[in-house]
């Protein structure tokens, strides 16, 4: 057992262990590498116990359980559990406890899955490296000296390291695929809508949307199903009925179009390059017709996110005062409303919070509001058109899914360099479409070997298709032959 959702939903339910051994199991794994890897801030051992023996209980009377009875899924932390805290790995909201699941995770104890823990990631979901969260930078399971990428960092090193099935992530401007493909797993983005948002505290509201982070397309597909659909909770939740990806992923079509932005082509590593050629030879191999296509706005996906997010984000986390929510300064001074704002504020948030604070604030502002947010929104829509006429010519779109491979912590310092992290995935969100991330290649130019990761995106509501091609791209790309170091060497 590899540890994959699957492979443990199918132990569990056939038998062939409890779920009381394989929690157990997560829970020594979690014991011996956490302390180096960091990817939980909350590990919820005691009542992942005893929702073990409850699901084994309820196997031994026959009953009939959910679609993943006793799975052990870890959540980002952003995400609100009646469980423990939810900090968004922010010291604003240290002690946060929320009074109220987020629908994901009502949804995942409806199908018995076992929530682990809650995993780290940068404050308020914020950065592509982890490095920016409150309780220490998490690292990358295939070299420790490396961040797993962001924002869902701790969700995907805890999965690559196997402390547990799979976990939940965001994803806003790319916070599931770029961590999910710098740790050399699979991470989904659904179409925006296609998930409920309630319960997961916001960024940016237009372009956030919750995601899995699995070892596998299958997993993903299977996670994903337990979580779509509407939610009256949610007005940005779409209505339609959820088409069932799990049940067709292996019916490959017999020819499909595979579009190639050039734009896609440049400035990355030369790993990823290979990379992205070996995936477009095996796409062709199983069917595909290769198709060059035309993304001219690609370059300007980074500033509009960067007008937009901070816009949205700026105004969410205005709640943040110390007075409705979170930590309230006691400094000399904050007798006074404004200074009590102020000095929360101040030391609630990072500083790559309050940067964004300030240029959402600003790009909101009168006098700046046409120059900036108008702006951004009309491009927004431009690069949507864009999104639109390309995917009216190919059914999914290839790409890295992110320029480079793992970079070591502190090796990138400067706030514009690791926005251009995201360069590939913004767009996905800009234009509300779905983006799935999966391993497809190894870098070998460093110490050791580090995972590349290509997306593949599709039409919005297209979750079918770009499954089924993700399936058969992770099929004809078979096992890579590195894996992350076993937890021996890691702890
Ligand atoms: N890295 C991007 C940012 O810093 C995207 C984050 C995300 O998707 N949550 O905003």
């Amino acid at each position: 057992m590899n540890g994959d959702l699957v492979g443990v939903r199918d132990a569990i339910a056939q038998r062939a262990t409890s779920a009381r051994e394989v929690i157990d199991g997560y829970l020594a794994r979690i014991d011996a590498a956490n302390g180096v890897l960091n990817a939980y801030h909350e590990v919820f051992a005691e009542e992942a116990r005893a929702a073990a023996d409850s699901v084994d209980a309820a196997i031994s009377r026959g009953d009939r359980l959910g679609p993943l009875a006793g799975v052990p899924i870890a959540v980002k932390d952003n995400i609100a559990t009646k469980l423990g805290t939810t900090t968004c790995s922010s010291r604003i909201l240290e002690n946060y406890r929320s009074p109220f699941d987020a629908t994901v995770i009502e949804r995942l104890a409806a199908a018995d899955a076992i929530v682990v823990g809650k995993t780290n990631l940068d404050e308020f979901a914020m950065g592509s490296s982890c490095e920016r969260c409150a309780w220490g930078p998490v690292r990358n399971p295939w070299d420790p000296s490396r961040v797993p990428g962001g924002s869902s960092g701790g969700s995907a090193a805890a999965v690559a390291a196997n402390l547990c099935a799979a976990a939940l992530g965001s994803d806003t401007g790319g916070s599931i695929r770029q961590p999910a493909a710098l740790c050399g797993v699979v991470g989904f983005k659904p179409t925006y809508g296609r998930v409920s948002r309630y319960g997961l505290v916001a960024f940016g509201s237009s372009l956030d949307q919750i995601g899995p982070i699995c070892h596998s397309v299958r997993d993903a597909a299977l996670l994903y199903e337990v979580m779509a659909g509407d939610d009256p909770r949610d007005s940005t939740c779409a209505a339609r009925a959820v088409e069932p990806v799990s049940a067709t992923l292996d019916e490959t079509p017999r020819t499909f179009r595979v579009g190639i932005p050039h734009q896609y082509r440049k400035g990355n590593s030369p790993a990823v390059d290979t990379a992205l050629e070996r995936a477009a030879l095996l796409l062709q191999k199983a069917g595909a017709t290769i198709v060059d296509v035309d993304l001219p706005m690609t370059d300007l996906g980074i500033s509009t996110y960067y007008v937009i997010a901070p816009a949205e984000a700026s105004s969410n986390l205005a709640r943040f005062d110390g007075i409705r929510y979170g930590h309230r300064s006691t400094a000399h001074g904050s007798q006074d409303l404004f200074d009590l704002y102020a000095n929360s504020r101040a030391e609630g948030f990072g500083a790559e919070v309050q940067r964004r604070i300030m240029l959402g604030t600003y790009v909101l502002s009168a006098g700046y509001y046409d120059a900036y947010y108008r702006r951004a929104l009309q491009i927004r829509r431009l690069i949507k058109q864009e999104f639109d006429t390309v995917l009216a010519q190919c059914d999914v779109i290839l790409g890295p899914t992110s320029p480079t491979a793992a970079f070591p912590i502190g090796g990138v310092t400067d706030p514009l360099a690791m926005y251009m992290c995201d360069v590939y995935t913004v767009n996905t969100n800009i234009a509300g479409i779905c983006g799935i991330s999966l391993q497809a290649g190894l870098d070998h130019s460093a110490d050791r070997p580090l995972p590349v990761g290509m997306q593949l995106q599709a039409q919005a509501f297209n979750e079918p298709m770009l499954f089924k091609i993700a399936r058969a791209l992770e099929r004809a790309s078979g096992p890579l032959d590195a894996a992350p170091p076993s937890l021996t060497t890691v702890a």
